[in-house]
Protein backbone atom coordinates (compact mmCIF):
# COMPACT_ATOMS: atom_id res chain seq x y z
CA UNK A 1 0.00 0.00 0.00
CA UNK A 2 1.93 3.28 -0.79
CA UNK A 3 2.26 5.31 2.26
CA UNK A 4 2.68 8.62 0.66
CA UNK A 5 0.62 9.99 -2.21
CA UNK A 6 0.67 12.85 -4.38
CA UNK A 7 -2.94 15.04 -4.82
CA UNK A 8 -2.94 18.15 -6.65
CA UNK A 9 0.69 19.36 -5.54
CA UNK A 10 1.20 18.05 -2.56
CA UNK A 11 2.21 14.76 -0.58
CA UNK A 12 -0.09 13.06 1.73
CA UNK A 13 -0.25 10.28 4.05
CA UNK A 14 -2.08 7.53 2.54
CA UNK A 15 -4.86 7.95 4.68
CA UNK A 16 -5.14 11.55 4.05
CA UNK A 17 -5.15 11.45 0.41
CA UNK A 18 -8.24 12.65 -1.25
CA UNK A 19 -10.13 13.48 -4.31
CA UNK A 20 -13.20 15.65 -3.90
CA UNK A 21 -17.13 13.27 -4.35
CA UNK A 22 -17.27 15.65 -7.47
CA UNK A 23 -13.91 14.98 -9.06
CA UNK A 24 -15.20 13.64 -12.69
CA UNK A 25 -12.62 10.53 -12.69
CA UNK A 26 -14.93 9.51 -9.61
CA UNK A 27 -18.44 10.56 -11.03
CA UNK A 28 -18.10 9.74 -15.24
CA UNK A 29 -14.13 7.30 -15.29
CA UNK A 30 -13.51 10.89 -17.43
CA UNK A 31 -9.65 10.29 -16.57
CA UNK A 32 -6.45 8.65 -17.45
CA UNK A 33 -3.75 6.36 -16.35
CA UNK A 34 -0.81 4.86 -16.12
CA UNK A 35 1.14 2.23 -14.66
CA UNK A 36 5.14 2.79 -14.78
CA UNK A 37 7.86 -0.58 -13.38
CA UNK A 38 10.10 0.74 -10.48
CA UNK A 39 13.02 -1.40 -10.51
CA UNK A 40 16.08 -0.84 -8.51
CA UNK A 41 14.01 2.38 -7.50
CA UNK A 42 14.22 3.87 -11.24
CA UNK A 43 11.10 4.01 -13.18
CA UNK A 44 11.42 1.74 -16.21
CA UNK A 45 10.20 3.22 -19.94
CA UNK A 46 9.22 6.44 -18.11
CA UNK A 47 9.26 8.24 -21.20
CA UNK A 48 7.32 6.37 -23.09
CA UNK A 49 4.28 6.15 -20.74
CA UNK A 50 4.37 10.15 -20.80
CA UNK A 51 3.86 10.29 -24.16
CA UNK A 52 1.11 7.87 -24.02
CA UNK A 53 -0.38 9.63 -21.68
CA UNK A 54 -0.05 12.73 -23.45
CA UNK A 55 -1.76 10.62 -26.59
CA UNK A 56 -4.68 9.39 -23.63
CA UNK A 57 -5.36 13.39 -22.76
CA UNK A 58 -5.28 14.89 -26.43
CA UNK A 59 -7.61 12.07 -27.60
CA UNK A 60 -10.07 13.56 -24.78
CA UNK A 61 -9.34 16.64 -24.93
CA UNK A 62 -8.08 16.18 -20.83
CA UNK A 63 -5.62 19.68 -20.22
CA UNK A 64 -2.13 18.24 -19.82
CA UNK A 65 -1.88 20.03 -16.16
CA UNK A 66 2.00 20.50 -16.17
CA UNK A 67 4.81 19.61 -18.82
CA UNK A 68 5.89 16.37 -19.04
CA UNK A 69 9.03 16.95 -17.62
CA UNK A 70 7.57 17.88 -14.10
CA UNK A 71 5.54 14.62 -14.27
CA UNK A 72 8.38 12.90 -14.09
CA UNK A 73 10.08 14.28 -11.35
CA UNK A 74 6.68 13.76 -9.22
CA UNK A 75 6.51 10.32 -10.13
CA UNK A 76 9.55 9.64 -9.25
CA UNK A 77 9.55 11.95 -5.71
CA UNK A 78 6.46 9.57 -4.43
CA UNK A 79 8.66 6.44 -5.56
CA UNK A 80 11.32 7.94 -3.23
CA UNK A 81 8.82 8.93 -0.78
CA UNK A 82 7.84 5.36 -0.67
CA UNK A 83 11.12 4.06 -0.99
CA UNK A 84 10.52 1.82 -3.73
CA UNK A 85 12.60 -0.42 -5.09
CA UNK A 86 10.84 -2.75 -6.93
CA UNK A 87 7.51 -1.96 -7.79
CA UNK A 88 4.88 0.57 -9.66
CA UNK A 89 3.93 4.01 -9.70
CA UNK A 90 0.50 5.23 -11.13
CA UNK A 91 -0.40 8.21 -12.37
CA UNK A 92 -4.63 9.30 -12.87
CA UNK A 93 -5.54 12.80 -14.33
CA UNK A 94 -8.82 13.30 -14.47
CA UNK A 95 -11.13 16.55 -16.13
CA UNK A 96 -11.04 17.73 -12.39
CA UNK A 97 -14.20 18.85 -10.33
CA UNK A 98 -17.08 20.23 -11.26
CA UNK A 99 -20.95 20.24 -10.87
CA UNK A 100 -22.70 16.68 -12.10
CA UNK A 101 -23.33 17.35 -15.76
CA UNK A 102 -22.08 14.84 -18.45
CA UNK A 103 -20.81 18.16 -20.87
CA UNK A 104 -17.34 19.01 -20.41
CA UNK A 105 -16.59 21.80 -17.58
CA UNK A 106 -15.62 25.28 -17.84
CA UNK A 107 -11.73 25.90 -18.94
CA UNK A 108 -11.30 26.98 -15.48
CA UNK A 109 -11.52 23.76 -14.02
CA UNK A 110 -8.20 22.09 -13.20
CA UNK A 111 -7.33 18.24 -13.69
CA UNK A 112 -6.79 16.22 -11.11
CA UNK A 113 -3.51 14.70 -10.53
CA UNK A 114 -2.78 11.73 -8.29
CA UNK A 115 -0.05 9.45 -8.00
CA UNK A 116 0.91 6.29 -5.75
CA UNK A 117 2.99 3.87 -5.84
CA UNK A 118 3.78 0.34 -4.13
CA UNK A 119 6.32 -2.24 -3.86
CA UNK A 120 5.61 -5.49 -5.73
CA UNK A 121 6.74 -8.78 -3.99
CA UNK A 122 9.48 -10.07 -6.70
CA UNK A 123 9.53 -13.43 -5.23
CA UNK A 124 5.88 -13.99 -5.57
CA UNK A 125 6.41 -12.58 -9.60
CA UNK A 126 9.54 -14.63 -10.62
CA UNK A 127 8.07 -17.66 -8.57
CA UNK A 128 4.93 -16.99 -11.16
CA UNK A 129 6.83 -16.40 -14.37
CA UNK A 130 8.67 -19.84 -13.77
CA UNK A 131 5.26 -21.82 -12.89
CA UNK A 132 3.10 -19.93 -15.84
CA UNK A 133 -0.60 -18.66 -15.14
CA UNK A 134 -4.12 -20.12 -16.45
CA UNK A 135 -6.11 -17.30 -18.31
CA UNK A 136 -10.00 -17.72 -19.08
CA UNK A 137 -11.62 -16.15 -22.31
CA UNK A 138 -14.34 -13.76 -21.91
CA UNK A 139 -16.18 -11.72 -24.88
CA UNK A 140 -14.79 -8.53 -25.36
CA UNK A 141 -17.98 -5.89 -24.45
CA UNK A 142 -15.77 -2.81 -24.11
CA UNK A 143 -15.90 0.11 -26.13
CA UNK A 144 -14.32 0.85 -29.30
CA UNK A 145 -11.49 3.25 -28.05
CA UNK A 146 -9.49 0.75 -25.54
CA UNK A 147 -6.09 2.37 -27.29
CA UNK A 148 -7.04 5.23 -24.75
CA UNK A 149 -6.32 4.26 -21.43
CA UNK A 150 -9.10 5.48 -19.37
CA UNK A 151 -10.06 4.64 -16.11
CA UNK A 152 -13.38 3.40 -17.61
CA UNK A 153 -12.05 -0.08 -16.98
CA UNK A 154 -15.81 -2.29 -15.46
CA UNK A 155 -15.26 -5.04 -17.95
CA UNK A 156 -11.81 -5.49 -17.20
CA UNK A 157 -12.53 -5.81 -13.55
CA UNK A 158 -15.64 -8.12 -13.76
CA UNK A 159 -13.24 -10.43 -16.14
CA UNK A 160 -10.45 -10.62 -14.34
CA UNK A 161 -12.82 -11.31 -11.58
CA UNK A 162 -14.31 -14.29 -13.42
CA UNK A 163 -10.87 -15.72 -14.26
CA UNK A 164 -10.32 -15.71 -10.40
CA UNK A 165 -13.41 -17.15 -9.60
CA UNK A 166 -12.70 -19.93 -12.23
CA UNK A 167 -9.59 -20.74 -10.60
CA UNK A 168 -7.55 -18.80 -12.99
CA UNK A 169 -4.93 -15.41 -12.88
CA UNK A 170 -6.56 -13.39 -15.51
CA UNK A 171 -8.76 -13.17 -18.84
CA UNK A 172 -8.17 -12.78 -22.17
CA UNK A 173 -10.81 -10.83 -24.21
CA UNK A 174 -12.58 -12.17 -27.44
CA UNK A 175 -13.92 -10.21 -30.05
CA UNK A 176 -16.81 -11.09 -32.20
CA UNK A 177 -14.99 -13.16 -35.11
CA UNK A 178 -13.56 -14.94 -32.11
CA UNK A 179 -10.23 -13.57 -32.26
CA UNK A 180 -8.26 -12.46 -29.00
CA UNK A 181 -8.24 -8.84 -28.51
CA UNK A 182 -5.90 -8.55 -25.16
CA UNK A 183 -5.63 -9.39 -21.39
CA UNK A 184 -8.01 -7.88 -18.98
CA UNK A 185 -5.08 -5.35 -18.43
CA UNK A 186 -1.93 -7.07 -20.41
CA UNK A 187 -1.40 -7.76 -24.29
CA UNK A 188 -1.65 -11.27 -25.60
CA UNK A 189 0.79 -13.03 -27.27
CA UNK A 190 1.44 -16.33 -29.01
CA UNK A 191 4.28 -18.53 -30.54
CA UNK A 192 2.55 -20.84 -33.44
CA UNK A 193 3.55 -24.32 -33.50
CA UNK A 194 6.06 -22.67 -36.43
CA UNK A 195 7.60 -20.65 -34.10
CA UNK A 196 6.18 -17.02 -35.44
CA UNK A 197 5.02 -14.82 -32.75
CA UNK A 198 2.14 -13.24 -33.04
CA UNK A 199 0.23 -10.69 -31.75
CA UNK A 200 -2.73 -8.32 -32.45
CA UNK A 201 -1.44 -4.88 -34.01
CA UNK A 202 -2.19 -1.95 -32.20
CA UNK A 203 -4.99 -0.46 -33.25
CA UNK A 204 -8.62 0.72 -31.41
CA UNK A 205 -9.53 -2.65 -30.36
CA UNK A 206 -6.19 -2.90 -27.94
CA UNK A 207 -3.91 -0.44 -25.33
CA UNK A 208 -0.74 -0.11 -27.11
CA UNK A 209 1.58 -1.56 -24.71
CA UNK A 210 4.71 -0.19 -23.88
CA UNK A 211 5.97 -3.67 -22.76
CA UNK A 212 4.31 -4.73 -26.11
CA UNK A 213 6.50 -2.00 -27.50
CA UNK A 214 9.60 -2.98 -25.97
CA UNK A 215 9.30 -6.72 -26.76
CA UNK A 216 9.03 -6.07 -30.20
CA UNK A 217 12.33 -4.40 -29.99
CA UNK A 218 13.63 -7.01 -28.41
CA UNK A 219 11.83 -9.48 -30.62
CA UNK A 220 13.51 -7.98 -33.63
CA UNK A 221 17.11 -7.37 -32.22
CA UNK A 222 16.80 -11.38 -31.55
CA UNK A 223 15.78 -11.73 -34.93
CA UNK A 224 12.38 -13.75 -34.32
CA UNK A 225 9.67 -14.18 -36.82
CA UNK A 226 6.83 -12.04 -35.80
CA UNK A 227 3.69 -11.16 -37.39
CA UNK A 228 1.14 -8.18 -36.09
CA UNK A 229 -2.01 -9.96 -37.10
CA UNK A 230 -5.52 -11.36 -35.27
CA UNK A 231 -5.57 -14.50 -34.37
CA UNK A 232 -8.59 -16.91 -33.00
CA UNK A 233 -8.80 -18.20 -29.35
CA UNK A 234 -8.58 -21.79 -31.41
CA UNK A 235 -4.77 -20.72 -32.63
CA UNK A 236 -4.27 -19.98 -28.60
CA UNK A 237 -5.36 -23.20 -27.80
CA UNK A 238 -3.11 -24.91 -30.05
CA UNK A 239 -0.27 -22.58 -29.97
CA UNK A 240 3.45 -23.49 -28.71
CA UNK A 241 3.19 -21.16 -26.70
CA UNK A 242 2.06 -18.29 -24.93
CA UNK A 243 2.16 -15.14 -23.05
CA UNK A 244 0.92 -11.46 -21.73
CA UNK A 245 2.91 -8.42 -21.31
CA UNK A 246 2.35 -5.84 -18.63
CA UNK A 247 4.08 -2.98 -16.97
CA UNK A 248 3.53 -4.79 -13.73
CA UNK A 249 4.07 -8.68 -15.36
CA UNK A 250 6.67 -7.64 -17.97
CA UNK A 251 6.56 -11.33 -19.87
CA UNK A 252 4.06 -13.87 -18.49
CA UNK A 253 4.04 -17.06 -19.39
CA UNK A 254 0.44 -18.88 -20.16
CA UNK A 255 0.61 -22.20 -20.04
CA UNK A 256 -3.49 -22.67 -20.06
CA UNK A 257 -6.48 -20.59 -21.55
CA UNK A 258 -9.84 -21.89 -20.28
CA UNK A 259 -8.28 -25.20 -18.71
CA UNK A 260 -6.65 -26.14 -22.02
CA UNK A 261 -3.24 -26.97 -22.06
CA UNK A 262 -1.04 -24.94 -23.88
CA UNK A 263 2.08 -26.36 -25.36
CA UNK A 264 3.91 -28.99 -22.91
CA UNK A 265 2.32 -26.91 -20.24
CA UNK A 266 5.37 -25.25 -18.70
CA UNK A 267 6.81 -21.83 -19.95
CA UNK A 268 7.90 -21.67 -23.20
CA UNK A 269 11.78 -20.68 -24.24
CA UNK A 270 11.08 -17.67 -26.45
CA UNK A 271 8.78 -16.10 -23.47
CA UNK A 272 11.55 -17.25 -20.80
CA UNK A 273 14.22 -15.64 -23.13
CA UNK A 274 11.71 -12.58 -23.63
CA UNK A 275 11.46 -11.87 -20.18
CA UNK A 276 15.02 -12.58 -19.52
CA UNK A 277 16.18 -9.99 -21.85
CA UNK A 278 13.33 -6.89 -21.76
CA UNK A 279 15.34 -5.06 -19.11
CA UNK A 280 18.61 -4.51 -21.27
CA UNK A 281 16.26 -3.08 -24.29
CA UNK A 282 14.02 -0.78 -21.42
CA UNK A 283 14.72 2.55 -20.40
CA UNK A 284 15.26 3.06 -16.84
CA UNK A 285 15.46 6.78 -15.71
N1 LIG B 1 -3.87 -3.89 -22.18
C1 LIG B 1 -4.58 -3.48 -21.11
C2 LIG B 1 -6.06 -3.53 -21.17
C3 LIG B 1 -3.93 -3.00 -19.97
O1 LIG B 1 -4.65 -2.56 -18.91
C4 LIG B 1 -2.52 -2.98 -19.93
C5 LIG B 1 -1.79 -2.49 -18.75
O2 LIG B 1 -2.34 -2.06 -17.79
C6 LIG B 1 -1.82 -3.45 -21.05
C7 LIG B 1 -2.52 -3.88 -22.16
C8 LIG B 1 -0.32 -3.46 -21.06
O3 LIG B 1 0.20 -2.16 -21.17
P1 LIG B 1 1.65 -1.78 -20.61
O4 LIG B 1 2.60 -2.76 -21.24
O5 LIG B 1 1.88 -0.42 -21.06
O6 LIG B 1 1.58 -1.95 -19.13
Amino acid sequence: MSRIAYVNGRYFAWRDAKVHVEDRGFQFADSVYEVCEVRGGRLIDARRHLERLIRSLDALAIRMPMPAAALGVVLREVVARNRIDYGIVYLQISRGVARRDPAFPADSVTPTVVVTARPLNRARNAALAETGIAVISVPDNRWGRVDIKTTGLLPNVLARQAGLDRGARDAWFIDQDDAVTEGASSNAWIVTADGVLVTRPADHAILRGITRTVVLDVVKAQGLAVEERRFTLDEAYRAREAFATSASQIVMPVVKIDGRVIGDGRPGAVARALRREFHRHAEAG
